[in-house]
């Protein structure tokens, strides 16, 4: 067991199941150097520590200009709790997990020293893009939005024309944003694409989408919010897996979730604040197998981030642990009351009470 229960009852390790420790545990349990796994922290010890923020983004992302997010420091460095303000409690428990498993157990052993990362192009009109990719040094990939609400398909015909003048391969990403039908005709009027993630929003209508299509399709949130994310794989849903390490529970549970799924994976941010990001970097180095970019480079979305954001040169990133600065942009008491709220719920739930 990753972390000592405070009951007998829950026989699920807070990062996987039973069965993925199998694959995982071998990591720590075969480097006897390794101190004995910590014990579960409580919300007090999580609260002793945390610190609300609120980082000013670039442009308006998820419909946010403002990303709030909860971080809070561990014996093995710092973790973030950061779920969308929509997510209910239980989903929200995942980030906890992945917060404190990157607070107190640190990353797993990497098997490469850099990850490469994709670019990310928000739903901006089509003469902003280039001037986006550029914060992205060296990137080979970009990834646009698409499906935005309020927006006609010519406008993401024009901005993915846009980032196709401008690097080898182009993705672009939906967010369930489409019906079967509309995703048929956007992706043959966008043409040739490295891969089209989640077109629409269920897993059956993905399915159908890839049946009609000859483009690859990847599932996002049909892995993260299904409940189930072996369904993407047991309807043959997707050629792609797009593996996130809060949403899943932490970097163990996406890297034992990624030898489960018979498809290739992607790491992809949450729009994570450095903090963040860094597990999902480490996550990244320690998977074997990994052969596309990765959405790791989402750092460049903030106009202030916790730290330094991951640099990227050349199109990679380099693994490595966050120290938040000290002068961070604060949120408000009344926000960070309902940050701390948020964390003892979660934290009821993770440790089954
Ligand atoms: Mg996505």
């Amino acid at each position: 067991m990753v972390f000592s229960q405070p009951s007998g009852r829950n026989k699920q390790s807070l990062f996987g199941t039973s069965d993925d420790r199998k694959k995982v545990a071998p990591t720590f349990r075969l480097q006897p150097k390794n101190p004995p796994p910590p014990s579960m922290p409580t919300a007090d010890d999580l609260l002793e520590t945390a610190t609300v923020v609120a980082l000013p983004m670039r442009t308006r992302f998820r419909g946010v200009r403002v990303r709030e997010a909860l971080i809070f420091r561990g014996p093995a460095g710092w973790g973030e709790f950061a779920p969308f303000a929509e997510y209910d409690d239980a989903e929200a428990k995942l980030w906890l997990a992945a917060g404190i498993e990157a607070a107190y157990l640190g990353a797993p052993e990497p098997v490469r020293s850099e990850v490469r990362v994709n670019a990310t192009v928000p739903a901006v009109p089509a003469d902003e893009v280039a001037a986006l990719v550029a914060r992205y040094p060296g990137v080979d990939t970009v990834k646009v939005k698409v499906a935005e609400a309020g927006q006609t398909l010519d406008d993401d015909v024009q901005r993915v024309a846009a980032a196709r003048d401008l690097v080898e391969n182009v993705r672009i990403d939906a967010n369930g944003g489409w019906s079967v039908a509309q995703a048929v005709e956007a992706i043959a009027a966008i043409g040739e694409v490295e891969y089209v993630e989640q077109p629409c929003r269920t897993v059956e209508e993905l399915a159908e989408v890839r049946r009609a299509v000859s483009a690859p399709i990847a599932a996002d949130e049909s892995i993260r919010r299904s409940g189930d994310p072996m369904r993407v794989a047991a309807l043959d849903a997707a050629d792609i897996a797009v593996l996130k390490v809060a949403p899943l529970g932490g970097m163990r549970a996406l890297i034992a979730l990624a030898h489960k799924l018979p498809m290739d994976v992607v790491v992809s941010s949450a729009l994570d604040t450095a903090v963040g990001i860094s597990s999902g970097v480490s996550a990244a180095a320690a998977l074997p197998g990994l052969h596309r970019a990765c959405g790791l480079g989402t750092g460049e979305l903030f106009t202030r981030d916790v730290a330094p954001s991951f640099r990227i040169e050349h199109g990679v990133v380099t693994p490595r642990r966050v120290e938040p600065g000290i002068d961070l942009p604060l949120a408000s008491d009344e926000r960070t009351q309902w940050w701390h709220d948020r964390l003892r719920r979660s934290h009821a739930l993770l440790i089954g009470r």
